[in-house]
């Protein structure tokens, strides 16, 4: 299994197996911004996966889990409990 593959199953798997899937948090590669599932734009199908914030593409190829990018940044929040609606990763932009 490719990183990719990885990457985008886990989101899906992640909500599909939470007990509370509005509650997980999720960031946005394009905005860096954190968000709970329950805040995901409904998209022109009709289907929850898009950021809260920007036009990104949704699920797939911009939404990830909170901690996906996590590793060994020390500029990454360590848990949820550091984390609120909108908060901007605070390091340098992957892009950057
Ligand atoms: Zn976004």
């Amino acid at each position: 299994m490719s990183f990719e593959m990885e990457v985008i199953d886990s989101v899906h798997v992640t909500l599909a197996n939470s007990d509370h899937p509005q509650d997980e948090w999720l960031w946005c590669i394009f905005c860096e911004r954190f968000f709970q599932a329950r805040d995901l734009r409904v998209d022109y199908l009709g289907n929850r996966q898009g950021c809260a914030f920007c036009g990104c593409a949704g699920f797939d190829c911009a939404i990830f889990r909170w901690d996906t990018f996590r590793d060994d940044d020390p500029e990454w929040p360590a848990t949820t409990a550091g984390l609120h609606r909108g908060l901007r990763y605070p390091g340098p932009g992957l892009c950057d």
